[in-house]
């Protein structure tokens, strides 16, 4: 029996994808051997790897003058990684400040940069994301960035910044792949895999040509963009395995309608959550209406001391995972792509339930 998981990340990844996956875990394309025990420069692995970069390509509509790179140190080493490239000791750079994710980035990205704060949520507690109209990049930032979805707050942007000139990078972590994107708005974007593209050990970064090229000499070669794309992301062992996966579940999102048929799903399963949370007295979520993220609702009880109680019942309902990041406590429900309208129903319904039967 499969549990409704609404887990932050690592996340649910679709039934499909792991049946498949089991199904040729002792003998991928009739060699005799799982996809882990082959070599990464095989002829299979290497048309696994490819697949996979097609896929991405053809489901984000990525234009060909972008590279697409499948790295490793997660999104927190492109915290590093994008100073690293994109900047020349001194440079100034621009950052959106919306919450815990935003705030790190910042932090890293100092130890390279003058970063600006051009925008910072704080006075609402990181409940909203900024006006786009009172954003004013600085004139020869190296780029700005902000984070497109804010997973422990569960705020994001319904816009894209407007950077003129200066290269736009994102943190697409907990919301790439959930629905369309303008890819070609971008300098630069990334996601660790977790959430919506496959499993841990495996990060996405999609950058534009011209980007390339201009890392600091120092930069690790692992994290050098020109140097993994010109090595086909292989400049190493990469995590065949999480590769794989990540190529298996684009299938399943190519099948299952493509980002438009994915973000029709995703706009009825928030829709669903956020109108129950609101409706119901016991239950509220903390972020302004045109903020809410469609990926991740934090929300709390109109009495916490009953966090646990409600935890452990839910649990006991097969409703898994629901508990806050632990920094900032309370609950969510993260209902990313392969988490159904069918489980955000379940979980709907236990919410009326408990209130009837604890207010
Ligand atoms: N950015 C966002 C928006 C995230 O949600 C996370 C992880 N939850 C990270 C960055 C850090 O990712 P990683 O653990 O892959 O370094």
């Amino acid at each position: 029996m499969r549990v409704h998981n609404f887990a932050a990340g690592p996340a649910a990844l679709p039934l499909e994808v792991l049946e498949r996956a089991q199904s040729e875990l002792t003998d991928f394309n009739g060699l005799g051997m799982s996809v882990m025990e082959i070599s990464h420069r095989s002829k299979d692995f290497v048309a696994v790897a490819a697949e996979s970069e097609a896929l991405l390509r053809e489901l984000l509509g990525v234009p060909d003058n972008y590279a697409v790179l499948f790295l490793q140190g997660g999104a927190t080493g492109q915290f590093a990684a994008i100073p690293l490239n994109l900047t020349a000791p001194g440079d100034q750079v621009d950052y959106i400040n919306t919450g815990a994710w935003s705030t790190k980035a910042i932090a890293e990205a100092r130890k390279f940069a003058e970063v600006n704060v051009i925008a910072d949520e704080q006075a609402s507690n990181y409940s909203t994301t900024p006006a786009a109209d009172t954003l004013r990049v600085t004139d020869g930032a190296a780029y700005l960035h902000y984070t497109a979805n804010e997973t422990i707050g569960g705020v994001e942007f319904g816009y894209l910044p407007e950077a003129g000139d200066v290269p736009l990078v994102a943190d697409l972590s907990s919301t790439i792949m959930s629905r369309p994107l303008d890819v070609s708005k971008f300098g630069l974007f990334y996601a660790g895999a977790q959430k919506n593209l496959g499993p841990s050990g495996i990060t996405v970064v999609i950058v534009r040509d011209d980007l390339l090229g201009r890392a600091r000499p120092q930069t690790p070669s692992v994290l050098d963009y020109a140097v993994m794309a010109g090595a086909d992301s292989m400049l190493n062992t990469p995590p065949t395995f999480g590769w794989y996966l990540l190529g298996l579940n684009l299938q399943w999102v190519r099948d299952t309608g493509g980002v438009t048929a994915m973000a029709e799903r995703n706009q009825r399963k928030a829709e669903t959550l956020y109108a129950a949370i609101d409706g119901l007295d016991f239950y509220s979520n903390p972020v302004e209406t045109r903020s809410r993220s469609w990926m991740n609702v934090p929300f709390l009880l109109a009495d916490s001391s009953l966090d646990q109680e409600f935890l452990t019942q839910a649990y006991a309902a097969g409703l898994t995972n629901l508990e806050g990041h632990r920094s900032v406590g309370g609950l969510r429900a993260s209902i990313y792509n392969a988490t159904s309208q069918e489980s955000v129903d379940a979980l709907v319904a236990f919410l009326k339930e408990f209130e009837r039967t604890h207010a």
